[in-house]
């Protein structure tokens, strides 16, 4: 089954409006004549610029994280429809760094899934494994559980909408990369999951991304595995010189 290839990313707490709009314009030309499917992540502060920059383009907008409730008394957090009145059309859910640093859970995760789904927003689902869990040989049953209960509740129709971003947390922003093999053997899990879940014809379907130190010199070798149907990329997608090589890999 053919799949297209998704390349996204995720700028993390980094860059000023200007610099922003300086790595949005560059990336809007790097991307012009791009075949895949391509998003950008910027902070929520950046978002209105990057969206200015972006419309019209082949680059999706997306957010890093979004709250569980709609709208109310939540101090400090970022509700959907805001970003949907920014032109947000993608969210980024369940990042190991607000899984590891922030404590978000499997719940609170599924909860914000179900309402960026409600409100039409396609969702990245980041699921991986931690060193230590990798070791105790868990790496496919913390992704298939963080995979069963992320989805709880979501229909077969909504599975449309969402994209696995599997990230081996020992490999994010560590240098290390999976091998193209260890990767691939865990997305083929994941997506048998999703089969177990939706069907075979769901599982076929669905994009599952890599995430963790890809790089313009990595990204070739990882999207030629069977299973791996994009990127969800950290450190190189803050500069268009090493997102664009990375997006537009042969
Ligand atoms: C990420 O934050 O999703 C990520 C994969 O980061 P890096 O590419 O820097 O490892």
């Amino acid at each position: 089954m053919s799949r297209q290839y998704y390349i996204a990313g995720n700028w993390k707490m980094h860059k000023t409006r200007a610099e922003a709009a300086e790595l949005a314009k560059a990336l809007v030309d790097g991307l012009k004549d791009g075949k895949h499917k391509y998003l950008a992540a910027p902070g929520f502060t950046l978002l209105e610029t990057v969206a200015a920059l972006v419309k019209g383009s082949n680059i999706r907008l997306g957010a890093q994280n979004m709250a569980a409730e709609e709208q109310g008394a939540h101090t400090g957090e970022v509700s959907v429809l805001q970003l949907k009145d920014l032109g947000v059309e993608t969210v980024i859910l369940g990042h190991s760094e607000r899984r590891h640093i922030y404590k978000e859970d499997d719940g609170l995760i599924n909860k914000k899934v179900r309402l960026a789904l409600k409100q039409g927003l396609e969702v990245i689902l980041c699921v991986g494994e931690t060193l230590e869990e990798r070791e105790a040989g868990k790496a496919e049953a913390v992704c298939e559980t963080q995979t069963v209960k992320g989805l709880e509740g979501v229909s077969a129709a909504e599975l449309s909408k969402i994209v696995i971003a599997y990230e081996p947390v020992w490999a994010i922003g560590t240098g290390k990369t999976a091998t193209p093999e260890d990767a691939d053997a865990i997305h083929a899990y994941v997506r048998g999951v999703i089969g177990k879940l939706y069907g075979a014809e769901a599982a076929g379907k669905i994009i599952i991304q890599y995430g963790g130190s890809v790089k313009p010199e990595n990204a070739a070798q990882l999207m030629a595995k069977e299973n791996i149907d994009g990127a969800l990329v950290g450190g190189a997608a803050l500069k268009a010189d090493t997102f664009v090589p990375i997006a537009k890999f042969s």
